[in-house]
């Protein structure tokens, strides 16, 4: 169990934070001490929530960045730690997964433009590396680190609702984070993946109504998660108590996927 200020006088920095989990994420982390940078690249979106955080009482400030984007990700990173403090946990959660197939649904690969693999390859995969490039110096300036990036059970197996751009972006952060575990902990860093199952999101509403009732079916518990539900894990994973936690997949899918 976590103290309720069990992050106080950390620096998180969590992207995606505008909406859907990395904005439950960042809230998770606000609410138990740390002070959080919330970026996105909507910046109207990320300030409402950033400014919902403070009025809570909360120590927060947002950022607007592509992650895709090495210089406003560099600028980002500079105004976050400027106002807030060098970064010791990150949450890479910034995602895409585009409906643009022929019938509104997923590209099959037949389909698939390759401007459209470059671009999930650049947010998903490509984001989560410039983020973490940048705060690692300040990391291990502080011997101390903790990073999160959000995969999905779609990077775990196959899963028939998204595309094979966002699937090997997901599989690929699973390797990235076992390598970084191995090169970042000497420095005391841990490294970890969370891989959400279907979670009740703007993103998941992309999908058909049938689609998402044959996932809940084809649930144990019967249910989509919620945004709160993956923020908790994330939570856990970039606490103290779990300093001896590295390497490590965690799925949030109320068992969708048993391995
Ligand atoms: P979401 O509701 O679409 O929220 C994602 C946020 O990230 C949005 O505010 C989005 O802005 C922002 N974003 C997108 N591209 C960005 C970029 N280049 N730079 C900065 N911010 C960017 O998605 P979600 O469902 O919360 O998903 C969050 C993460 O969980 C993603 O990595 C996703 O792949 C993963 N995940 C989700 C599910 C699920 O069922 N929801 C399952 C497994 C994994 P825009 O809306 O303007 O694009």
């Amino acid at each position: 169990m976590l103290d309720s200020d069990s992050h106080a006088g950390r620096v998180a920095l969590v992207t995606g934070a505008g909406r859907g989990i990395g904005r439950a994420i960042a809230d998770a982390h606000a609410a138990a001490g740390a002070s959080v940078i919330y970026l996105d690249h909507d910046a109207a979106l990320v300030e409402e929530a950033a400014a919902a955080a403070t009025a809570r009482g909360w120590r927060a400030v947002a950022v607007t960045a592509d992650v895709a984007d090495e210089a406003s990700v560099a600028e980002a990173v500079r105004r976050g730690t400027e106002a807030l403090g060098p970064v010791t946990l990150l949450v890479n959660n910034a995602g895409i997964s585009p409906k643009t197939g022929s019938a509104g649904g997923k590209a099959f690969v037949w389909d698939m433009q390759a401007d459209e693999w470059r671009r999930v390859l650049d947010v998903n995969l490509t984001g989560a590396f410039l983020v973490t490039r940048a705060v690692v110096p300040q990391m291990r300036e502080a011997r101390y680190g903790r990073i999160v990036s959000i995969s999905s059970v779609a990077g775990r197996t196959y899963c028939d609702i998204v595309g094979v751009h966002y699937a090997a972006t997901k599989a690929a952060l699973i390797g990235f984070t076992k390598h970084l575990a191995g090169e970042l902990g000497p420095a005391g860093i841990t490294v970890n993946a969370v891989a959400p199952g279907r979670i009740d999101t703007p993103l998941m509403r992309g999908t058909s109504a049938e689609t998402n009732e044959a996932v809940r079916q084809a649930t144990p518990l019967q249910r989509l998660g919620t945004p709160e539900e993956v923020a908790a894990v994330c939570l856990f994973l970039t606490s103290d108590k779990a300093g001896f936690v590295t390497g490590q997949v965690c799925d949030v899918a109320g068992g969708w996927l048993m391995t």
